[in-house]
């Protein structure tokens, strides 16, 4: 076992601390009131090869794996960010980068992978439904046989980055129900153009994550063409897994990222903010037990992501690793950001301190992209043998 990181591990953790800084706390306040795509930084990011990090080095990445990519997320989410900017690696390196170079096409690799990997295509990513949130095996969006391709028609909700993107991986039904033994076959995994006829969206008003757009998105007839299918063609399922396994890394990574953010912010404030005797608050140990508490399971929660990033990057099993981050993780965070707010009192609750925009971005990870209730039952079934409960 190895926990030292390599020269070169060490020198992509420098650069993403520099792009993190560089495009800190203020700039993202700013992204935020004004429900800005954060562009610039994310140009910066490619620019600097880390979109590309887990990418193989013939299609413009660096050939390295999924433990580098969480190492330069979680820097880069402590810089200032947040871990609103881990969801934008899930769009990119993940719902296109795991989904083409693992189960696209040679040629869909050759068109869109470059283009991913230097910040030129931006993708999202729709298989939430109205009916169909925890329980993915509901989804009902329909691909109908046309011709030599499909016929797309259904309803998405929650989707995230769709203005900003051009593509937009969906997951679809392309048998009925009725057709099949499980539910779990007759799925497929289709790459299309966002902005192709019969394919509209409209956003949602939401708590956070205000740089992230989330969009219901409508498909009415519209046109999938044949070599737009990543992987298999009703056999999707398995597929779909492997690349939400991989986005629960990039959470936990922006999770443990933010949680030293706010941890940080809460540390500084208190070690000056003195209001009796003479001592600053952050002495009491009413106020520092509550942080020690939230970091020791915050650096818990990353050295497990760490080990599911190996697990993933030896071609091992690494979905039990990876849930167990998530749960852990999202947790951490959200009383990090509560208890950097409490120990900050008043001023935890004003725009210039910063914590109040990671306290409301931190709550949607709770329950997205994976709720903590669908990771118990997953621990409870699949870790300790328990009959499945629902
Ligand atoms: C800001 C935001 C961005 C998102 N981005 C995307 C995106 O880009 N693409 C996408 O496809 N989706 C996206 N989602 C959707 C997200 O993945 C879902 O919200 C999440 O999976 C939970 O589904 P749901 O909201 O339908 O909750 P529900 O499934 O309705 O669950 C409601 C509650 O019941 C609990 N529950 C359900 N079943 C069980 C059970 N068997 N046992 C115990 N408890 C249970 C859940 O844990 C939850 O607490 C996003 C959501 C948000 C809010």
């Amino acid at each position: 076992m190895e926990f030292a990181l390599s020269t070169e591990q060490e020198m992509m953790v420098e650069t993403a601390r520099r792009i993190g800084e560089q495009f800190g706390l203020d700039y993202w306040r700013d992204h935020d009131e004004r429900k800005a795509f954060p562009r610039e930084m994310w140009q910066a990011i490619c620019d600097a090869g880390l979109c590309g990090v887990a990418l193989a080095e013939e299609h413009g990445g660096s050939g390295l794996g999924m433990i580098e990519l969480a190492l330069a997320v979680e820097e880069l989410c402590a810089g200032g960010a947040g871990a609103t900017l881990a969801q934008i690696f899930m769009l990119n390196p993940i719902f296109g980068g795991v989904a083409i170079s693992k189960f696209g096409t040679e040629a869909m690799k050759r068109d869109l992978l470059p283009g991913l990997v230097s910040g030129k295509i931006n993708f999202c990513m729709a298989l939430t439904e109205p009916d169909s949130g925890s329980n993915a095996l509901e989804v009902r969006s329909f691909a109908r046989a046309d011709g030599n391709g499909w016929r797309l028609n259904g309803r998405k909700i929650w989707i995230t980055g769709v203005p900003d993107a051009q593509k937009m991986l969906v997951i679809a039904r392309t048998k009925k129900v009725e057709e099949v033994e499980r539910k779990t076959q007759g799925m497929t995994l289709f790459m299309v153009d966002v902005g192709r006829e019969g394919l509209t969206h409209q956003a949602i008003a939401k708590l956070g994550t205000n740089t992230l757009s989330s969009s219901n998105v409508f498909f009415d007839d519209v046109r999938v063409e044949p070599d737009e299918v990543v992987g298999t063609v009703d056999g999707g399922w398995p597929q779909l897994l492997e690349v939400l396994n991989t986005e629960r890394i990039m959470t936990v990574a922006g999770c443990v990222g933010a949680a030293r953010l706010a941890s940080r912010l809460a540390v500084e404030y208190t070690s000056e903010r003195k209001v009796f005797r003479g001592a600053p608050v952050g002495s009491y140990q009413g106020l520092q037990f509550p942080l020690a508490q939230c970091h020791a399971e915050t650096q818990s929660a990353r050295l497990m992501n760490l080990k599911a990033a190996w697990l993933h990057d030896q071609g091992l099993p690494y979905g039990s690793e990876a849930n167990t981050a998530k749960l852990i993780a999202a947790q951490a965070l959200s009383k990090t950001t509560e208890r950097a707010m409490q120990s900050m009192g008043g001023m935890g609750y004003a725009k210039e301190m910063h914590v109040e925009r990671l306290w409301r971005d931190a709550r949607l990870f709770r329950f997205a992209p994976i709720s903590e209730e669908m990771i118990l039952n997953f621990i409870a079934q699949h870790d300790l043998g328990m009959p499945r409960s629902y």
